[in-house]
Formats: structure tokens, C-alpha cells, sequence
């Protein structure tokens, strides 16, 4: 019997789970309601994705890292957080651990570029695009979809990759903690006058929290959150405008700013399914689990999640079985909530005491960043942040 996969959604996760399923010798059909020209070349979204070293063996695998140009790729030497105006850093590098830097940075566009090229060389893998999945359903035997066209396909297992909003989550009857915290990060290139040195660098200040991640010399991500309203209006600034407002919220660490991409908006909304698995059905990427990009690990953790239930799904293949069957399901839900869940958590523990304004949450970030510098905590979470749990 040939067993099939539906995945729903050619983001990043559901293209890596289609190759590493077809790999396998799994037949898949995508959906995307986006148009082939732009899944083949995918427009610049302002995201600079950091990438473990787990993830970038990942993608080697797949067949997806060496189609990404080496100048697109930016080494990452060091990570460090500031607590407002406060000289003293938390920082994040590989020290005893061995090896030369946390990771790299590439852009999300040339990930997915990557990861559609690679998809595209493979026969098993049928994909439908410009047309969305309207509505699915599984019983015992089978899972369906119905595009928007009245059209409809049945396999052994559907995946929802659909995004953190993902409606296919809502139909199959699986409900979700979804936090909007009523603020947006805005991203874009920026070209700097004082040199990054890889560093990629946070401040949690007060009322904004900044980020620059470093790319080639002289440029970088310039990464600005704020209450929705106030990131509004910052996307609105004409391009002068913008420079100028940047130079002056990173308070010239970087000399003077200056645009190269426009800024792109992200309202932010936090995601974790209460399960990843119904009857012939599972959850991928951020329609799983939408983290916090703050810890960078939206990707990361969903990448590391294909490949567990790709793995699950050709072993079940191997020994004749189902590759549908319950027991595959929860197999991958368990091991993708215990990959997911602590990162999720601290994430969102750190983005609460650091943007929480209040006397008491002031001077547990003080005590906290002090305590974390101590080199087995710092230590425990640079090992934590490399490898993505
Ligand atoms: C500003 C920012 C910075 C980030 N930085 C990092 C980082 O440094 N490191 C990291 O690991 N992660 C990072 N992330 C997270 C990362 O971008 C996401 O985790 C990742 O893109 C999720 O991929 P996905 O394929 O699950 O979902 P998506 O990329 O959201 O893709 C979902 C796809 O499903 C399609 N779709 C939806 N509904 C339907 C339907 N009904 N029918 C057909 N198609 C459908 C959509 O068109 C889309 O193509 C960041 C996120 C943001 C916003």
C-alpha cells in the first residue's frame, strides 16, 4: 500500500517536512494559496532567521544549505541583552562548548527559496499552488481536504503548516492559547557606521526593546518593538525620517543609521496548541507553536519537528504499519512538547519581566540579569539557545 501526506501550508516548515517525508520515500501533496513565482522567489519580509547549528545540518540534509549563497549567509560569534541603560550584559557565546560561533543568520526569503528549489527536485512530492485549503476532515481510514475550487484529496495523514493562525487547527477541533500582546516588531536592513563584530545585540528598554543582528560589514537588522500604535506610525516615516528616528532609538551606538529596506511590521501574538495530534492529523511549525521571536526559535523548533515526525512516519513505512496511526501521533507529540514547552515558557517569562514596566518587575530584571551572569546560568542557557531546547 502507498501511503500519502496532505501538508497544508509551504512555509519554511511545511516545505522541510515535505522533503524530509519524500526523502523517505513518502508520497506528499502540498497546498499553498500562494502563486509558484512567488513560493520560486520569495520577496525580501525584512526576517534575518537565526539559525542553530542543528538547524543548518538540518537543512544540509534536506538538500537546502547549498543552495543558499555563501554572502547570504552571516556568521553569529555572540549574543548579548542589556537591561535599559545598564552597562552590565548577559551574554551568550559558545565558550566551552567548542565550537566557533552561536549560528548564522540568513534571511527568511532565502531559506524559503532554498527549501522550494530543493522541494522541486523531487518527483514525490505534488504540489498545488495559488489555491487555498477551504475546509478537511479525517475519519479512520483517511484524511480530506477541499480546496476553494470544490476540488478534494484524501491521504493516510493530513498536516496543518498553516501559521500561527492557522485555520486548519480551528477545523480539526484543536484549541490554542493565543496571547496578542498588543505589540508589534518592525525589521529591516539598516547600514551602520561602527562595525557590529558579529555581535547580535538586545535592550530591553523602557517602553521599546531594540535588537541589532549583525549581517556583512557595515549592515545590519535594525529590530524595534513597540506598542502597536507607536510601530505603526514609526512604519509610516518616509525613509529620511525612519534613518533619523532609528539613529536616535538606538542612541548613535551604531553612529547614524540608514535605511536600506523599508521597515516590515509584525504584530505580536504568541501561539501553543493545547495538542499537536487528532485522528489521522497533526500540527507543524507555527501552527503548533508560535514563539515569541525574541529567543529567535520560531524556525528552529519547527524544523526539529519535521524531522520527528518524518523520522516517526518512514519508520512506521518501514515496519508496514500505519503511518497514520495514533500511536506515530502521539509519538510526535510527545517528544516535539518536550522539545518546544521550556524554550516556550522561559520565552515568554523573560519577554514578561523585561517589557513590564512596574517597580517590583524593574528590580527583579536587576536581580535577574545578575544572577544569570553567573557562569553555570549563562553557561546552561547558551547550551539551551545553540541547540533550540
Ligand atoms: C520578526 C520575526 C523574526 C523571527 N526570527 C526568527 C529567528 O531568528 N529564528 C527562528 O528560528 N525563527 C524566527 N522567527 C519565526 C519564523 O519566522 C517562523 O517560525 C516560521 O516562519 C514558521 O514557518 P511555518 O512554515 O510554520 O509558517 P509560515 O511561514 O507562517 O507559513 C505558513 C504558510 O501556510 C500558507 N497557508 C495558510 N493557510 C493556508 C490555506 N488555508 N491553504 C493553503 N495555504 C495556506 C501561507 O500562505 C504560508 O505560506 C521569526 C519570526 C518573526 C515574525
Amino acid at each position: 500500500m502507498t501511503q500519502s501526506v496532505l501538508i497544508v501550508g509551504a512555509g519554511p516548515v511545511g516545505l522541510a517536512l515535505a522533503i524530509g517525508l519524500a526523502k523517505a520515500g513518502i508520497a506528499v501533496t502540498l497546498v499553498e494559496r500562494q502563486a509558484e513565482d512567488e513560493l520560486a522567489e520569495p520577496a525580501f519580509d525584512g526576517r534575518e532567521i537565526a539559525l542553530t547549528h542543528a538547524t543548518i545540518a538540518a537543512l544540509k540534509r534536506l538538500g537546502a544549505w547549498d543552495r543558499i549563497a555563501a554572502d547570504a549567509i552571516h556568521p553569529l560569534a555572540e549574543a548579548r541583552v542589556y537591561n535599559g541603560a545598564s552597562p552590565l550584559a548577559l551574554s551568550f557565546a559558545p565558550g566551552r562548548s567548542g565550537t566557533r560561533q552561536l549560528g548564522s543568520l540568513v534571511s527568511n526569503c532565502d531559506i524559503r527559496r532554498a527549501l522550494f528549489a530543493a522541494a522541486r527536485q523531487l518527483p514525490s512530492i505534488e504540489l498545488i499552488s495559488g489555491i487555498s485549503v477551504a475546509r478537511v476532515a479525517t475519519c479512520e481510514n483517511e484524511a480530506r481536504i477541499w480546496l476553494d475550487d470544490g476540488s478534494d484529496r484524501a491521504a493516510s495523514l493530513l498536516v496543518a503548516a498553516d501559521s500561527r493562525f492557522s485555520a486548519i487547527r480551528g477545523q480539526l477541533g484543536i484549541s490554542a492559547r493565543m496571547n496578542r500582546l498588543g505589540k508589534s516588531m518592525l525589521v529591516g536592513r539598516v547600514a551602520i557606521e561602527r562595525d557590529h563584530g558579529h555581535v547580535a545585540t538586545e535592550w530591553f528598554d523602557h517602553g521599546q526593546t531594540l535588537a541589532l543582528l549583525p549581517l556583512c560589514e557595515g549592515q545590519a537588522s535594525a529590530v524595534v518593538t513597540l506598542a502597536d500604535g507607536q510601530a505603526q506610525r514609526l512604519a509610516e516615516l518616509d525613509e529620511d525620517a525612519t534613518s533619523a528616528e532609528l539613529t536616535r532609538r538606538f542612541a548613535r551606538r551604531f553612529g547614524d543609521m540608514r535605511m536600506l529596506t523599508p521597515l516590515h511590521l509584525f504584530p505580536l501574538t504568541t501561539t501553543y496548541a493545547h495538542r499537536f495530534v487528532t485522528q489521522r492529523a497533526a500540527l507543524a511549525g507555527d501552527a503548533a507553536v508560535g514563539m515569541h521571536p525574541v529567543t529567535a526559535h520560531g524556525f528552529n523548533l519547527g524544523l526539529a519537528g519535521t524531522e520527528r515526525l518524518a523520522h516517526l512516519a518512514a519508520s512506521a513505512c518501514q515496519k508496514g504499519s500505519d503511518l497514520g496511526n495514533l500511536g506515530v501521533l502521539h509519538r510526535y507529540q510527545a517528544g516535539h512538547r518536550a522539545a518546544t514547552w521550556p524554550l516556550y515558557a522561559t520565552t515568554n517569562v523573560i519577554v514578561g519581566l523585561y517589557t513590564d514596566e512596574r517597580r517590583p518587575r524593574r528590580l527583579a530584571r536587576r536581580v535577574g540579569l545578575q544572577a544569570a551572569r553567573l557562569a553555570p546560568v549563562s553557561h546552561t542557557l547558551t547550551k539551551m539557545l545553540m541547540r533550540g531546547a
